[in-house]
């Protein structure tokens, strides 16, 4: 297996793939004023194994499209829909968030938890801009710097892991440059790092190792994502996601 294949193994054991929780995409939906009621197209870029995508689901009139890249997320993205009964409003379309397949102004609202990085921030929402009808919503979270300064470990582990990273002072501008208005921002507290996503990937790694013969690939994963834990309980206080809502402009 390569290392993709592994990271894929790992993470689509366990119900998110990055931070967040429940109640932080509603709190989002409500900052967002969105009405519940009203018929909507969504998309649901770099979903994973649909966190965020099932509760939008289950609260919304919508229709979502949901897309990974990673098949495997995907599928199991499919069969938690089919088993709450959602599939009737789930489409999982497993392409590039780089190279989507969207027409202008068809979506009323897209939303990215944990992902746009994959692309950076900047290119993530230039690009998306198109897709989206005028007024739309974009909804975005993004790792965020909470200080205007901070120690130097942390600085350079996270510039060198994304250099994006920034204050999201700078993140509202980077909006406000790229035709959209910010409406909305808060940042997503300790639980949703820790009892959300961190602790059940900390409880996947003995079945993950144990899955992959504890090859070196396997054992240098998880070697790295305890080191990610490790400068997280000491520097939380300089870092956390940002959940940034946005309307695009006319
Ligand atoms: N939104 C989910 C997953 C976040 S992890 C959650 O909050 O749990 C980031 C996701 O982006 C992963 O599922 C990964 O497979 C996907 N991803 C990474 N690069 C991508 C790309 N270029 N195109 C599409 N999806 C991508």
């Amino acid at each position: 297996m390569d290392e993709l294949q592994l990271l894929a193994d790992l993470y689509k054991a366990i119900p998110r793939q990055g931070p967040g929780g429940d109640a932080e995409t509603e709190k989002a939906l409500n900052l967002a004023a969105i009405d519940r009621n009203a018929p909507l197209k969504i998309a649901d870029i770099g979903c994973g194994t649909g966190a965020s995508t099932l509760i939008l689901a289950r609260l919304l009139n919508a229709c979502i499209t949901a897309v990974d890249f990673l098949q495997d997320f995907l599928d199991v993205l499919e069969s938690k829909a089919e088993i709450q009964r959602l599939s009737n409003k789930v489409t999982p379309l497993c392409c590039s968030m780089e190279s989507l397949p969207f027409s202008e102004q068809e979506f009323d609202i897209i939303w990215s938890e944990g992902a746009i990085y994959n692309i950076g921030f900047k290119k993530g929402i230039s690009d998306w801009h198109e897709y989206l009808k005028p007024n739309g919503l974009l909804v975005v979270s993004e790792i965020t710097w909470m200080t205007n300064t901070r120690p130097v470990t942390i600085q350079n582990h996270w510039e060198n892991e994304y250099p994006e990273i920034d204050v999201a002072s700078s993140k509202m501008s980077i909006l406000e440059q790229n035709g959209y208005s910010p409406i909305g921002y808060f940042v997503l507290p300790e639980h949703c790092w820790v009892e959300n996503f961190y602790r059940p990937l900390q409880d996947s790694f003995t079945d993950f190792l144990k899955r992959n013969g504890h090859s070196p690939e396997a054992r240098a994963i998880v070697e790295a994502e305890n080191k990610e834990i490790e400068l997280y309980e000491k520097y939380k206080s300089y870092y956390s996601y940002g959940v940034y809502i946005a309307r695009k402009l006319d």
